[in-house]
């Protein structure tokens, strides 16, 4: 293992952390794209399965790559243990399911990643595992569902797409009260943004497929807590069920994070930038960013976040036609379901990602038809900026000529490089 010195700042951990050189010496990290290892002998392969030696035998156990991974990220997270599954659905699975047994019962925050969302009111029941769901943002409601014992709480802050805060320690009192431990999805803060360990959480989950990647070429996901917990009750369910993360995607995973601060900070600048340039348009009528004076939890967003984040959400006037509208005017930001990429990427909730929960759920969550979800990229913050007047343009002009024709699309960037 290569030493590197103690105390190091966040943005020197994410470019050091975990590095473990070969004998080789190389600078980038070694991809060790191998499913399993040799031993010197028997008598080392017996050792191994003893763990009286210390030997990689199997990638769905351990790989030298994805350990640097593992251990990089628990550097910047703060947290004792890693473990890296192949996508960040994989990792809140594991999570869950690792922790929990028929009979158990969880409490959740209604504004959930859709495909958390199913696991919670889905799958958990089929095993016999009650769940309940509460306003995230409703401290008296997570009073009243944690006033019985529960054994785990899965909560998302800030939320998607509505960017809704959770209390994250009043939540995990309240919830180590009842007994349960504390699952934050910390994927729209980032490691940087927010550290839910030092606010009471026992464990982080991860979509390392967003912002650490954060260049749209890997899925990945992550799971940290203790090292008891992740000894004891996570490795056990990942070792013999096999989310495991490629070592490739872990080494992709790896180059995103050395970037992380520098991306991370740049998108939330523009970000800020952006949802005040918005904030004073006509045919807005809402945005929400979190450290803004007008987000209605904007004091807690200040408290426990250390900036607003890379997303944006804003509700455009006239509903479904009207957020087509601003979205199809757009030249430069390209509409997709994704988020946390370089390149800035924007939503339509209600007809995509939170289409499957249906109107009165979406209601219930504020996702109305006008709502429109940014995922704020690297572009120059001015090209971003023109590309939101484009969009309010194609509002208030004839909607009959849609501007975002790919023709349309490929001349503004090839006039971009140019
Ligand atoms: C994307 C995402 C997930 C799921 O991660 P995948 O890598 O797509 O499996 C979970 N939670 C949040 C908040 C996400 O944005």
């Amino acid at each position: 293992m290569t030493i590197v010195p103690p105390n190091l700042r966040p943005a020197s951990r994410l470019v050091h952390g975990g590095t473990s050189r070969s004998q080789h010496g190389e600078t980038s990290e070694a991809i060790f794209l191998t499913s399993g290892f040799v031993y010197d002998d028997a008598e080392q392969a017996e050792a191994t399965f003893a763990g009286t030696v210390q030997h990689y035998q199997y990638s769905r156990f351990g790989n030298p790559t994805v350990a640097m991974l593992e251990q990089r990220l628990a550097d910047i997270e703060g947290a004792e243990a890693c473990v890296v599954t192949a996508t960040g659905m994989a990792a809140v699975n594991a999570a869950m399911l690792s922790h929990l047994k028929a009979g158990d019962r969880v409490v959740a925050s209604r504004a959930l990643f859709g495909s958390c969302y199913w696991l919670v009111a889905t799958l958990l029941p089929k095993f016999g595992i009650a769940t309940e769901f509460v306003d995230g943002g409703d401290l008296e409601q997570w009073r009243a569902a944690l006033s019985r014992p529960a054994n785990l709480v899965l909560l998302e802050t800030p939320s998607n797409p509505m960017l809704e805060i959770v209390d994250v320690r009043a939540v995990c009192d309240l919830a180590h009260e009842a007994g349960a431990i504390v699952v934050v999805d910390n994927v729209f803060a980032t490691p940087l943004l927010q550290q839910p360990l030092r606010l009471g959480a026992d464990v982080v989950v991860y979509s390392c497929t967003k912002h650490i990647d954060g260049q749209g070429r890997a899925m990945g996901g992550a799971v940290l807590g203790s090292a008891k917990w992740i000894t004891d009750v996570l490795q056990p369910f990942t070792r013999n069920t096999g989310p495991t993360l490629s070592p490739f995607n872990a080494w992709l995973l790896l180059k995103g994070l050395e970037t992380l601060a520098l991306r991370v900070d740049a998108a939330s600048r523009s970000a800020a930038i952006l949802a005040d340039f918005l904030a004073n348009q006509p045919g807005i009528t809402q945005v929400l960013y979190p450290t803004r004076a007008d987000h209605p939890q904007h004091s807690l967003a200040r408290a426990q976040m250390s900036g607003g984040g890379t997303l944006v959400t804003f509700e455009v006037e006239g509903g479904k036609a009207g957020a087509f509208a601003v979205m199809n005017g757009f030249q430069l930001i390209a509409v997709s379901n994704n988020l946390g990429d370089s390149k800035s990427l924007v939503t339509h909730p209600a007809t995509t990602t939170h289409m499957r929960i249906g109107a009165e759920e979406r209601a219930r969550l504020g996702i109305t038809d006008g709502v429109v979800r940014l995922s704020v990229g690297l572009e120059d913050v001015l090209d971003l900026q023109d590309d939101l007047a484009r969009g309010l343009a194609n509002l208030r002009a004839d909607a009959a000529t849609p501007l975002n024709s790919p023709a349309l699309k490929s001349r503004v960037v090839a006039a971009i490089i140019a």
